[in-house]
């Protein structure tokens, strides 16, 4: 296993941030790591990392107990805190020299993860002056010069535009191709651009832990239908795999079915052994989104 979490809890005083947290994830993973703001993602990480202690339960990285063996662990992983912090006064190049000479990272080396993370256009400027998607690839690049088997990436895109987003999206992907990740977000469609499985986290407890396949398959499917006359729901109820129908207004029924077969065509075919039109007929399947906001009620 690359990362093993074992009954972690967190307190900060006498609030608990995590509540006898466990999981683990191999070699090679890529997971999202997803909740509301507030849910204790961060703090999960920044125990991961060694930057804080839990107040109970261990957690291994590459077989390397963070607390007992924290240097070993910490060269394993690279870390993008969230808010990715930066000296904003130093060139990118610069900066990450600097990073290089603590981990006694040749030059060399650095110029091969500025191509890398495709920072090479903007390596000669200050930081200050990258726009937030560049300063996340300085935050990337830092994280992978030790070439570490295991990146942690807290909220890496928080704050970029749509382009940006795809960028740093599919360039945790690329990188993703050769170690474990975990990344956290807020956001449910970036957990289905980038990852394999995805662990959700609320009130500091794990409720969910699915491989996205599986979880896509489990999702219901949604219809909206407007037939030319009103008809009674006991008629509606025949059409197969039906879990519920709700009459929305006069001749409109939402209609909510448990498969993932199209429906369709047996819509049609009900309303026309009734004798009825189908004026209107919209799928409304749902995402992974509205599952996140079923999981996690406000
Ligand atoms: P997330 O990353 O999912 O937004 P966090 O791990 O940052 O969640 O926070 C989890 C909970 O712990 C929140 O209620 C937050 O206010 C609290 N918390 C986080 N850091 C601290 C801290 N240093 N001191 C006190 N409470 C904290």
């Amino acid at each position: 296993m690359s990362i093993e979490v074992k009954n972690i809890t967190k307190f900060y005083k006498d609030q608990k941030a995590l509540d006898n947290v466990s999981f683990s994830i191999k070699k090679g993973e890529i997971v999202g790591f997803l909740g509301p703001n507030g849910a204790g993602k961060s703090t999960m990480m920044k125990i991961i990392t060694g930057f804080i202690t839990s107040s109970k339960g261990e957690v291994l990285v590459c077989d390397f107990n963070i607390k007992t063996k924290k240097i070993n662990a910490q060269r394993q992983i690279g870390y993008l805190p969230e808010h990715n912090p930066h000296y904003l006064e130093m060139y990118v190049k610069e900066y990450l020299l600097f990073n290089a000479s603590i981990y006694k990272i040749a030059k060399i080396e650095v110029d091969e993860i500025i191509t890398k993370v495709g920072l090479t256009p903007e390596s000669h400027k200050k930081i200050k002056q990258l726009s937030k998607g560049y300063r996340q690839r300085v935050g990337l690049a830092a994280a992978l010069l030790h070439n570490p088997d295991v990146l942690i990436l807290d909220e890496p895109t928080t704050g970029l535009d749509p382009n940006q987003l795809i960028e740093i999206r599919s360039l945790i992907k690329e990188i993703g191709k050769n170690k474990t990740v975990l990344f956290s977000t807020h956001i449910m469609q970036e957990v289905d651009a980038i990852c394999d499985r995805v662990i959700l986290i609320n009130k500091g407890q794990i409720i969910a832990d699915e491989n996205l396949i599986e979880l896509k398959k489990n999702q219901e499917q949604v219809i909206e239908v407007e037939f030319d006359y009103k008809i009674e729901k006991q008629f509606v109820e025949t059409i197969p795999n039906l879990k519920s129908a709700e009459n929305i207004y006069d001749t409109s029924w939402l209609l909510v079915f448990n498969t993932t077969k199209d429906m369709r065509p047996a819509v049609f075919d009900f309303a026309h052994d009734q004798g009825l039109k189908t004026l209107k007929l919209n799928t409304k399947n749902k995402n992974l989104e509205s599952l996140f906001r079923e999981l996690i009620p406000n």
